[in-house]
């Protein structure tokens, strides 16, 4: 090897607006919280901020659990965790799959050992509680695992009456709320969710690297009472809440910066309020939906349960999916995303997550959209999307 002469230029990363479905930019105090002098993991000065993050995340969790906490990780470290921790080899579960974080759910469980019996639905539908409940009569599972708002359809799932189709057979419900937390309501004790994941890089507002979540005293017994370990050590609940709680057993270095990011985003959640913010999510949704409808694009799903901040945009006849994200991020330095699966090729996926949930934004990228769509070749009314948004929300 001969001596390495390049030069290395200063890191130096253009000013993306983060319009896709995560991660989504950040707030300034957030980006400056993550730069804070490090403390070391059994300073007091960092235990009590620990402390501070749990309380925060049973605030936005709506939730009095003794155990709420982040797992350092992306979000589906959380999931992970959540379900290896509870299923044993052999056990069953029963899956809700209605899109690709159905499936991860579906994937997660069987590589933990357990049975897994899907409930299936077509790709934009709601899962049918009548299919549920003969899926958990005859299972008898020790977990349901759904997903509240799945990303690649754009589909708003309500749980109250899956809940408790579980909890009649007895089973401990797993939800996946990585992309809501901090968008909509999300009602961990009210609507008796037993164990609720998030993640940091959707409505949180954070850049990802953690997965906050909570459960109730019932699934800590169930993790405490476990016939055989966690075969992961690094994602065994019993272990992460023991660093966590008051006895602070060491486990793995947790990431200061992060963690310092993360108190700062859940604080400025409590600062807004969590109605505050649910309609700020709410109002930029809906003039994101009116734009686009406006300039006669389709939107995928049931209007009736689509997620308020995202837009699944099907891709006109004779447009370039990938060619129409290309030039949005060359010429306006937007980035929006593909879609997965059997919508791969045939939508976008654009989201207004955190701070972006804002009419600025959402009219600044109709604006960009409609520029890039008619180089492209559309036929579009001028201005119809940015107006539309505009009245959606006067
Ligand atoms: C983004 C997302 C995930 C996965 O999150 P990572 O942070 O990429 O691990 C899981 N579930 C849903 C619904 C998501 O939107």
């Amino acid at each position: 090897m001969g001596e390495d002469t390049r030069r290395y230029g200063e890191l130096n990363p253009s000013p993306r607006l983060l319009f896709g479905t995560g991660p989504t930019n950040p707030d300034p105090r957030v980006l400056r919280a993550l730069g804070l002098p490090l403390l070391g993991q059994f300073d007091p000065e960092f235990t009590a901020i620990m402390n501070e993050v749990s309380d925060l995340c049973r605030f936005v969790f709506r939730t009095d659990n003794r155990r709420a906490f982040p797992v350092s990780g992306t979000s589906r470290a959380g999931l992970e965790a959540a379900l290896c921790s509870i299923l044993e080899p052999g056990d069953r579960a029963v899956v809700g799959v209605a899109g690709r974080f159905g499936e991860l759910l579906a994937e997660i469980a069987t590589r933990c050992g357990a049975e897994v019996t899907r409930v299936e639905t077509e790709w934009g539908r709601l899962i049918d509680p009548d299919a549920l409940r003969a899926a958990a009569s005859r299972a008898r599972p020790k977990a349901v695992a759904l997903v509240h708002g799945d990303t690649s359809t754009g589909v708003l799932q309500p749980l109250p009456d899956l809940v408790q189709i579980a909890h009649e057979v007895g089973a401990v419900v797993v939800v996946d709320a990585v992309l809501t937390l901090g968008g909509v309501p999300v009602e961990t004790d009210r609507w008796g969710l037993d164990v609720c994941v998030a993640g940091t890089q959707k409505c949180l507002g954070c850049p990802s690297g953690m997965a906050p979540l909570t459960y109730t005293a019932e699934v800590e017994r169930m993790i405490l009472g476990r016939r055989r370990p966690v075969q992961s050590n690094y994602l065994d609940l019993g272990q992460l809440q023991a660093y966590w709680g008051p006895d602070r057993l060491n486990h793995h270095t947790l990431p200061t910066s992060l963690t310092y990011g993360l108190r700062e985003a859940l604080r400025l959640i409590h600062e807004e309020g969590l109605e505050a913010r649910w309609a700020r999510h709410r109002r930029a949704g809906a003039a994101l939906h009116a734009g686009l409808e406006a300039m006669g694009l389709r939107l995928f799903g049931d209007p009736a349960h689509r997620l308020p901040m995202l837009a699944i945009v099907e891709v006109p006849e004779g447009i370039s999916e990938a060619g129409i994200r290309e030039a949005l991020l060359r010429e306006h330095d937007i980035e929006i995303m593909g879609a997965f699966g059997r919508l791969r090729g045939r939508a976008w996926r654009v989201g207004f997550l955190a701070s972006n949930a804002e009419l600025r934004h959402v009219l600044h990228f109709l604006a960009a959209f409609e520029d890039v769509l008619r180089d492209a070749g559309l036929r579009l009314p001028p201005r119809a999307g940015v107006e539309a948004a505009m009245r959606a929300v006067a």
